[in-house]
């Protein structure tokens, strides 16, 4: 049997490796478009931050391990554009040489995960120091900015989990931190009379927090500057 996944960050290496664990007979394939599979996205603030300072460390497995421990056939940059259900066929564009293939399956997987919806916010795509998180190779140019223009102040967009871990991060690396949130409290989610005594923990660390203002334009303010979107995610498919 030939199981092909689609999407190589948490969810399609757990169930890849796992698969191999139950029959060493099934063909794997994973298809993954971006530049990396399995890695860590829960720790990136702290790459980002410089409380994890080695980068090899945030990836779990590499396609090679994954090939040699476990014969599973991973292709990075191998995005899929089609699936034909009666065939059972994909159409998968190799997007370092802009080739198509396809590729026939027995059982396919979607592991595809969601991609960030960014808020229509004037200015977001004309600045340079304007990011979203989502993948590592997000990461890598988020920490490139920081590197060759050491910014002193960043604007976090998003006061959910994962923009309160940044915010938290960019303090402890010495920036000037402010979090904004269109919501009346942080981390959303969490019942109304948690949240205060995360807000106060986050004030307390000199953490600028708006709330119940949404940012309606980002403005190119000098490379000292970086503004970061964590945004809300929608499924990928
Ligand atoms: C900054 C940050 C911090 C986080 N912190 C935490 C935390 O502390 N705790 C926690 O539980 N979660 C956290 N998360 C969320 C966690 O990372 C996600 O829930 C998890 O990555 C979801 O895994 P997934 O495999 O379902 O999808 P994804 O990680 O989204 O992976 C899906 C992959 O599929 C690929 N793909 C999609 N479509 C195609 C296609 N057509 N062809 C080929 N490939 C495709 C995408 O490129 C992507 O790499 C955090 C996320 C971020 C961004």
């Amino acid at each position: 049997m030939k199981v092909v996944i689609i999407g190589g960050v948490a969810g399609g290496p757990s169930l890849a490796t796992r698969l191999r664990r139950i029959t060493e007979k099934a063909e794997i394939v994973l298809l993954e478009r971006g530049d990396h599979i399995s890695y860590a996205s829960c720790a990136l603030p702290y790459y980002l931050g410089g409380v994890i300072t080695d980068r090899d460390s945030l990836i779990e497995r590499t396609p090679a391990i994954l090939k040699q421990k476990n014969n599973i056939d991973v292709r990075v940059n191998n995005e899929v554009t089609a699936i034909d259900p009666v065939r059972q066929v994909l159409t998968v564009t190799e997007l370092k040489t802009g080739e198509q293939y396809e590729e026939g399956y027995d059982k396919l997987v979607l592991a595809t995960g969601a991609r960030p919806v960014l808020p229509p916010i004037t200015g977001i795509n004309e600045v340079d120091n304007a990011f979203m998180i989502r993948s590592m190779t997000d990461a890598d140019h988020i920490k490139s900015f920081m590197d060759a223009h050491q910014p002193q102040n960043v604007t976090v967009l998003g006061a959910g989990a994962a923009g309160v871990e940044l915010a938290e991060n960019f303090r402890h690396a010495g920036l000037a931190v402010t979090l904004v949130d269109q919501a009346q409290q942080v981390m959303q989610p969490y019942d109304s009379e948690l949240t205060p005594f995360i807000q106060a923990e986050l004030t307390q660390h000199d953490i600028r927090v708006i709330l119940g203002q949404s940012v309606a334009m980002v403005q190119d303010q000098g490379a000292r500057w970086c503004w970061l979107m964590v945004s809300i995610c929608q499924p990928t498919c």
